[in-house]
């Protein structure tokens, strides 16, 4: 998915310049775009299930994938699901660092680790691991287990989850490793934000934007909207996340349309549908329903209009690659702002499936 991209507009702050990084395949920071990322919910040890579930991402438009490493057994086995998948592979390691060795011993393109959490001597074993095998090490520190003299200090806050973020990744140029990006994650929105932004003030790493535990699909995707689309539109934000309690691939379609919003990449289906009103004589929802679902996971962009009456219809049907403005039983197919053809209701969506095949021939 990273070919289809499109330049923010001129309207929100220019991007932030950071650090160029490369993560596997994934380039980050630097000139690279936006890049959208997931985590699995499996048992990382149930290599067949992780997989599984990886692969599904992959088809939403993961494109950088983190999994969970509780013990040696996950350890062992992210060979066998890095080699059968094909976006990077981040291991999330908490606590002890001879896993977080281990992961970067079997070929992780990067590991994640709060440095908080972790004795100064293990760091130092993570960094000469990392060093010898080319790993990016992404610090990510949260409103959660944020450490002690920090929250003495300021309190669960903004300017605490800042330092935080900031001391971990002084730790690791101590050792002369500079591959780091960052990550600050609350669930509070407006400290999510601040925090980010104290951070792209004073540091120019790849940040990583996500609310965290941001709750079930329409908090996640409220949460996630405004938090990381503020920060976007500031020019913040490298890889972002969103994150939905349940099955990871809910996440993707947002992070997509939070991207296809905001202008930075113009990938996947945009659909403009009207809300409807009295005046809509078509199954218009329904429409909407199956039109989305016949176009998830789309790579190249094209912008579909599903309107239910011919007050808004054909204006906005006309701006859209292709569109539907409803009548009574019927409805109006217009391609590339000109009124081909009446198309009976109920072949509504196979007949703008049919067109958007032969849009994408004509390419
Ligand atoms: S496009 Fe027509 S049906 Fe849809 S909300 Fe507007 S007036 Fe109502």
């Amino acid at each position: 998915m990273t070919s289809e991209i499109s330049p923010m507009e001129a309207s929100f702050a220019a991007r932030r310049k950071t650090r160029a990084l490369q993560v596997g395949c994934v380039a980050i920071g630097g000139d690279a775009t936006v890049a959208v990322q997931s985590m699995t919910s499996t048992d990382t040890r149930d290599v067949a299930a992780t997989v599984r579930q990886i692969r599904a991402l992959e088809r939403a438009g993961c494109e950088i994938i983190r999994v969970a490493i509780p013990d040696a057994e996950a350890v062992r086995a992210l060979p066998d699901i890095k080699k059968r998948i094909a976006i990077p592979l981040i291991a999330d390691i908490h606590f002890q660092a001879r896993l977080a060795v281990a992961a970067i011993q079997k070929g992780v393109d990067g590991i994640r680790i709060n440095p908080g959490n972790m004795a100064g001597d293990k760091i130092a074993e993570i960094v000469r691991a990392a060093k010898d095998h080319q790993t990016v090490i992404r610090i990510g520190v949260n409103a959660g287990s944020l450490e002690k003299d920090l929250l003495a200090r300021y309190g669960v806050s903004a300017r605490a989850l800042c330092e935080s973020a900031l001391r971990g990744a002084a730790r690791l140029e101590d050792l002369g490793f500079e591959r780091i990006k960052l990550s600050i994650k609350s669930s509070d929105v407006p400290m999510m934000v601040e925090a980010c932004r104290l951070v792209a003030a004073r540091t120019d790493y790849p940040l990583h934007l996500g609310v965290t535990e941001a709750g079930t699909r329409v908090d996640a995707a409220v949460k996630s909207a405004l938090g990381i689309g503020m920060l976007l539109a500031d020019g913040i934000g490298d890889t972002i996340r969103v994150s939905v309690t349940g099955n990871p691939v809910l996440e993707l379609p947002i992070a997509w349309s939070i991207l296809r919003a905001l202008k930075i990449r113009m990938v996947g289906a945009e659909i403009i549908s009207c809300p409807t009103c009295g005046r809509c004589e078509i199954d218009l929802a329904g429409l909407a329903v199956r039109v989305e679902k016949a176009l998830a996971g789309r790579k190249k962009y094209i912008k579909v209009a599903l309107m239910g009456c011919v007050v808004n219809g054909p204006g906005e049907a006309a701006e859209a690659d292709i569109g539907i403005a409803g009548g009574r039983g019927f409805g109006m197919l217009f391609k590339k702002g000109v009124a081909c053809k009446k198309v009976k209701e109920k072949d509504f969506v196979p007949v703008l499936l049919e067109e958007i095949r032969s849009l994408d021939k004509e390419g």
